[in-house]
Formats: C-alpha cells, sequence, structure tokens
C-alpha cells in the first residue's frame, strides 16, 4: 500500500466525491468527519498519523504539518460553508493527501534504510551516528566506523536512534519501529510501477529507488513538509521563493500527485478546472461566483 497506488487516491477520490455531492445536506462536523475517516483509511500502513483541527478564517491557509510530531493540522473553517466554491474546496481536500504524502516519503527513508536498499550518504551518516552514539564509548564508536556500512554494523536501538534523529522524528513518534519491522515491504513499493509523474526522473534507470534518495537527502538537509500549506500557496504565487520551494523532490512528488487526485475527483463529479478562487475576497463572502456545491 502506497499513496501514490491508483488504486488508493481513487478510493479517496471517491469519497471526496460523495462529500462535495453531499455536502450541503451535512453538518459541518460530519464534513469534516468524512474528510479524516476517507484520508485515514488510506495512510493505514504507516503508523497512526494524528490529524488537528484548527480554525482560522484567514483565506488560503489549509493546514500545517508537524511531521516530527506525526501531526498534520487542516482548517475546518472551511467546514462551515455550503457555499464553498469548488477551487477552494478542492484545495482544502488536497491538503490532506498532500501532507500524508510528505509523512509517506519520511516513512519510505526510514523503510528503505532498514531494508539495507538505502544507504544514508557516508559524511551525513557519519555526523548522526557520531551524536548518537556518543554516550557509547570510543570504542564502540571506533568499531562501527571501520565496517563498510556503520549503521549495519551497530544495534538495533542505535540504528532506530539514528533513523529518529536522521528524519527529525520526535521521541515516541514509532515511525522508526513501525518502518522496521514492515522494511521487507519496501521491495514491493519499488517493484509497482512509478506514478506518471516521477518521469521528472526518467533519465535515471530507477525511478522509484531514486526519488526516495532525493527525499533522504532533503529530510537531512530540512525538515519535510515543515512548512504549511498556507506559506506553500503563498509563496507559489511569486516568483523566487515559490520556484524553490516547487523544485523540491518532495514537493515536486506532493503536487505530482495532487494532480492525478484533482483529476479524478473533477472526473466524477463531472467539472472541469475549477473556477479560480478570488483571493481578494474573505472566506465567509466567498461562493455563488464560483462554482459550489450541488
Ligand atoms: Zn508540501
Amino acid at each position: 500500500m502506497s499513496l501514490q497506488f491508483d488504486s488508493n487516491i481513487t478510493a479517496f477520490a471517491k469519497v471526496a466525491a460523495n462529500l462535495w455531492t453531499n455536502w450541503r445536506t451535512l453538518a459541518s462536523v460530519a464534513r469534516c468527519n468524512a474528510l479524516e475517516i476517507a484520508i485515514k483509511a488510506r495512510v493505514q500502513f504507516m503508523p497512526p498519523i494524528t490529524y488537528q483541527q484548527y480554525h482560522s478564517n484567514q483565506l488560503g491557509s489549509f493546514g500545517w504539518t508537524s511531521l516530527n510530531s506525526w501531526t498534520i493540522g487542516y482548517n475546518a473553517y472551511h467546514s462551515q460553508f455550503p457555499n464553498i466554491p469548488l477551487a477552494l474546496w478542492m484545495e482544502w481536500v488536497m491538503t490532506l493527501y498532500h501532507e500524508s504524502r510528505h509523512a509517506e516519503q519520511i516513512y519510505r527513508v526510514a523503510q528503505g534504510v532498514f531494508s539495507g536498499i538505502i544507504t544514508f550518504p557516508t559524511q551525513d551518516l557519519m555526523k548522526t551516528m557520531q551524536a548518537v552514539m556518543a554516550g557509547k564509548g570510543a570504542r564502540a564508536i571506533r568499531q562501527a566506523f571501520e565496517t563498510k556500512n556503520p549503521f549495519e554494523a551497530v544495534d538495533r536501538t542505535t540504528r532506530r536512534e539514528v533513523v529518529r534523529k536522521w528524519c527529525r522524528l520526535d521521541p515516541g513518534t514509532g515511525v522508526p519501529e513501525h518502518a522496521e519491522i514492515h522494511r521487507s515491504y519496501f521491495a514491493n513499493f519499488l517493484a509497482a510501477s512509478p506514478p506518471p509523474w516521477f518521469d521528472k526522473y526518467h533519465r535515471r534507470h530507477d525511478k522509484v529507488k531514486n526519488a526516495v534518495i532525493d527525499w533522504m537527502k532533503s529530510t537531512h538537509d530540512h525538515h519535510l513538509g515543515e512548512l504549511s500549506r498556507e506559506a506553500q500557496r503563498n509563496a507559489g504565487q511569486s516568483s523566487g521563493y515559490g520556484r524553490f520551494y516547487e523544485n523540491l523532490a518532495e514537493e515536486v512528488d506532493a503536487y505530482g500527485i495532487e494532480g492525478v487526485l484533482k483529476g479524478k475527483i473533477l472526473g466524477l463529479i463531472g467539472k472541469t478546472m475549477p473556477a479560480k478562487v478570488n483571493w481578494g475576497t474573505p472566506l465567509n463572502q466567498q461562493g455563488d461566483a464560483a462554482a459550489t456545491p450541488p
């Protein structure tokens, strides 16, 4: 199972389309519940992610993620509007899938490393391991570092701690433990046919593996998904930072998956591209002018 698998995207799209069709008949709480149930059903292959609601009337605030605490926030304020424009609604719904994909990226890095198929870049690994092994004595550190792959040479507890530190996960998220136990599934993930947006990596022989390696390097350079959805959208509108974020391997991937999801939802509800959101109009005054729920 993976969020990139067509069956998973389709299943989420079906629930989303259903939510759009029944939007007006549902109470605000039921709208949020439907969305949460839909996403939770798709991420069951990972340790449980906490989906947390917040309420902000700020237009363009869709969500935030704290992947180090394995928590994704989403703006439940959007659920209050029976006339929500399709473009806004779409962005809101896709935020949960997009952010959950960032969680999967980290999870795949961990799983790949534990499976032995992916290896951390040597120099960065040394630094991370030195930090983790600081209390273990010079002899243990030297022995580990004298082997070809120090990560493989140390005990399970140290390995989990190295992955936790590398991915900047809080203690207690259970992500390294889960990824290690399910490490054999990484081969299935690699064996599945690559999704269309992986053509970004088409010059390289092994697209899926190389994508995970790119995510792995990113996790070390900066924390995956630490940006809020709001920041990403605003950045996307300007030239400089927008280009920067869009070109990050993890964003190319998360937006790629979003494009497929959006196409499926639009197909199911029988709409073309949603009308543009009028970003100058407050959220509680949006509606009617654009496509609204039936
Ligand atoms: Zn993102």
